[in-house]
Order: structure tokens, then C-alpha cells, then sequence
């Protein structure tokens, strides 16, 4: 039998390159639900083409012309957010692929669990936001959580097979889009300069993610969550190449390091066919066009949302919560045009500076720290 997969965010960067490897491999998987936000044209086409069973699309307005395009199949159509958490738990699905953005992601990946799924998770915000409940939650209801971010794709596979202590994990860190610009230029910096990412093509929230290290700061939180290694024992170096995806420095001193040319299909699928390895097109590394590889220190001054990350992650609680959720908000209106750069990380530090702090909360409880967080930053930003 084919494993059957539900992939939410299916319209999305990570979401259409998961139907890559579903087209690569169509006699392992097939589909059974899709989700999107609010690309229902797009969400169409792919139900029709995949013959799935369900498609959720999380904006209501748009049910109606999505249930006429799909009125001639066999297709059952749901819209809402709640409908996106309840297709995560349905019966018709063995493994979800949450590549939801943001703390959309949360309450879907917590469904799935419940349900005893395999989570195949690019959705790092689930464990930013929650990882203190969903890790144990996915313990006690034996749910497997595979990491498709790229740097814990290349953690994983690191610690494959080894059983002794760890001096530290090393993530990598491209720089993003602004790496070689000078700090003082900062203040002026537009949404289409921070989008122009120097090696990944991914959506506009993690790009800009990626511009402020707001991403790498929540890699680290991810790390910590997947891999159940302190704060002390992860390190963030600047690799501009990004070749290596990520490192593991074992107590010998010896050091494992996963390589490859970016392409987020080789993680996808990793997290969808692990223990095996996917048979892809893909040309032979070439180490001679590569023959520099090269690292630097992280300025903390440029980048201080990267500490801030961290001392969220040792607040433990509801911190990292709070930090996101104001990042959401404070993303969204520099996309838009309504604040400024500078302007993301003073959102974050008003939030978590006036949020209450909330030492042990349970899921219920994120709904009301999220919506909190998302009132401050607008509240800063005067939105
Ligand atoms: P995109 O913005 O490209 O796609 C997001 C998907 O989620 C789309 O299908 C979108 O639908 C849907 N969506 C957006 N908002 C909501 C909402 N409020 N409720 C329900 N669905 C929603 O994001 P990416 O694919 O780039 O990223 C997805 C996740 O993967 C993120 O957590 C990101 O951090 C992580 N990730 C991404 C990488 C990449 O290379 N892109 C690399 C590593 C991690 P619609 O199209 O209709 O708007
Ligand atoms: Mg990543």
C-alpha cells in the first residue's frame, strides 16, 4: 500500500516542492488532503492533478470558488482554520507534512500528533511557540517528528547511529540577505532588499526571517527542542556558502558536517522515506567549483534578534512564544510597508518586555500569549 500524506501549506515553497517528491516517487506515496491559505486557484489544480480526497482552504471567503472549481470530482472541500487542524488528525492520512507558516502551524502539528502520526515538520514555529508541549505530547502518543528545515535535516543525520555525548551541534547560517551590507545602513533597508536571499528561494516571512537572524534564532529553539540539547551546547557560525548544512562536534573532538548544494527536496525527502534515501536527479557534488568553503563570527550588534532567541530559550515558558508572535506582526507590516526595518526588532523587545510571562503553559494557554504578543507589537509599531 501507498503511505498516504497530508500536506498543509501545499501552495507554499516547501508544500509545492514536497509534490516534487511526490511526483518523483508515485508508486511509494499519494496524496490524500491539501490545505492553503488563500491560493485556491492553485490549491485546485493541485487536488485535481494529486486526486486527493480533501482540500481545506484556511480563509472562508474563498470556499466558494473553490468548491465550484472542484464541483465536477470526487473532492470534499472544508474551509476555516479549525478545518486545517481537524484534516492534520483525519483517518485518511498516515504521515502530515506541516509547511504551514507561522503559529498557524501549532494547533495543526498538535492535532497530528494526537492522531499518532508521522509529522514530516518544516513548520519550526510548532516548536518555538510550543516545543515544551509538543515534545512531550509526541513522546507519549508515539508520533515520530522528522525535521525538514535544512541545518536540523543535517543534525539528524549526523547523530544518526551515535550514541556518545555531544560537545555541541553547529548550525550554519547563511547570513541572509543583508549579510555584506554595513550595520549603519540598517535603518533604511527596503522589503525588496531583504528579500533578495544570496542561496535559498523560500516565502517572504522566512526570508525576511532571514535577514533579521529572527530565523536562526528560532533554529537554535528548534534544536533544542528536537534534539534535547541546552542552549550552552548550540553555536551559530556564519557560512556564507552554505554547502554545509549543519555540524555535530562530538567529545573526541571529532566533528560530522552534512553537505550538499541548497535544495530543500533533499531534507523533504529525508523527513518523508528515512531510513531509506530518495534516488534523485541530482548532479554529483562538484568540490573543485566549491573549493572554498568558508565561516565567520556573527556580528551580535547587527544581528541582536539572535541573542534575543536565546535568552528566550533560556527563560524557557512563554518567551519564545511571546517572540514570536510579535515577530509575526512586525514581518508582516515591513512586507506591507508599515514599519520599518529596525522597527522588527523593537516590536520583539516591547513584546517580550510587556507580555506576561507565563512559567508552564499548556496549548490552551498559547492562544491567549500569541494574541497578547500580536497586540503589543501592533501597539509599537501603532498599527
Ligand atoms: P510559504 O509562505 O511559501 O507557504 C506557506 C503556506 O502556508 C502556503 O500554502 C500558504 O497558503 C499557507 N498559509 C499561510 N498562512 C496561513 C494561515 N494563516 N493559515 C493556514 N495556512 C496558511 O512558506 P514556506 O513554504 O517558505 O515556509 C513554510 C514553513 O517552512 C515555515 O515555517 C518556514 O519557516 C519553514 N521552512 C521553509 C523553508 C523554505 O525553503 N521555504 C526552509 C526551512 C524551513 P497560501 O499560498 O494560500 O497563502
Ligand atoms: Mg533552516
Amino acid at each position: 500500500m501507498k503511505e498516504r500524506l497530508t500536506i498543509l501549506g501545499s501552495t507554499g515553497s516547501i508544500g509545492e516542492q514536497t509534490l516534487d517528491i511526490v511526483r518523483e516517487n508515485g508508486e511509494r506515496f499519494e496524496v490524500s488532503a491539501l490545505t492553503a491559505h488563500r491560493n485556491w486557484q492553485r490549491l485546485a489544480e493541485q487536488a485535481i492533478a494529486f486526486e486527493v480526497d480533501t482540500v481545506v482552504i484556511g480563509d472562508e471567503r474563498y470556499y466558494k470558488p473553490l468548491s465550484e472549481a472542484l464541483s465536477r470530482y470526487p473532492i470534499k472541500v472544508f474551509a476555516g482554520s479549525d478545518s486545517i487542524a481537524d484534516v492534520a488528525g483525519a483517518t485518511n492520512s498516515d504521515t502530515v507534512v506541516n509547511a504551514l507558516v507561522g503559529y498557524s502551524g501549532l494547533m495543526p502539528t498538535a492535532k497530528a500528533i494526537k492522531a499518532h502520526k508521522k509529522i514530516a515538520l518544516a513548520n519550526k514555529e510548532t516548536l518555538v511557540v510550543g516545543g515544551a508541549t509538543i515534545i512531550p505530547m509526541a513522546i507519549e502518543h508515539k508520533s515520530p517528528i522528522l525535521p525538514i528545515d535544512s541545518e536540523h535535516s543535517a543534525i539528524f543525520q549526523c547523530l544518526m547511529g551515535e550514541h556518545a555525548p555531544l560537545r555541541r551541534l553547529i548550525v550554519t547560517c547563511s547570513g541572509g540577505a543583508l549579510r555584506d551590507l554595513p550595520k549603519e545602513a540598517l535603518a533604511r533597508v527596503t522589503a525588496k532588499q531583504a528579500l533578495q536571499h544570496p542561496r535559498w528561494d523560500m516565502g517572504a516571512k522566512i526570508t525576511i526571517d532571514s535577514a533579521t537572524l529572527v530565523n536562526k534564532g528560532f533554529e537554535v529553539i528548534e534544536a533544542h527542542w528536537l534534539f534535547g540539547t541546552p542552549a550552552d551546547k548550540i553555536d551559530v557560525v556564519m557560512h556564507p556558502e552554505s554547502i554545509i548544512h549543519s555540524m555535530v562536534e562530538f567529545e573526541d573532538g571529532s566533528i560530522k558536517a552534512q553537505m550538499g548544494e541548497p535544495d530543500m527536496r533533499t531534507p523533504i525527502s529525508l523527513a518523508l522515506m528515512y531510513p531509506q534515501r530518495a534516488k534523485r536527479d541530482v548532479a554529483p557534488f562538484d568540490f573543485v567549483k566549491n573549493s572554498s568553503l568558508t565561516f565567520r563570527e556573527i556580528d551580535r550588534e547587527k544581528y541582536p534578534a539572535l541573542d534575543i532567541a536565546y535568552d528566550c530559550l533560556r527563560r524557557g515558558g512563554s518567551a519564545a512564544a511571546t517572540m514570536n508572535g510579535a515577530n509575526e506582526v512586525a514581518v508582516a507590516a515591513f512586507l506591507a510597508d508599515e514599519c520599518r526595518y529596525l522597527d522588527i526588532v523593537g516590536a520583539i523587545e516591547y513584546a517580550i518586555t510587556n507580555a506576561d510571562f507565563v512559567e508552564k503553559p499548556s496549548l490552551e494557554d498559547y492562544v491567549e500569549i500569541d494574541r497578547q504578543a500580536r497586540a503589543l507589537a501592533k501597539s509599537y509599531l501603532k498599527l
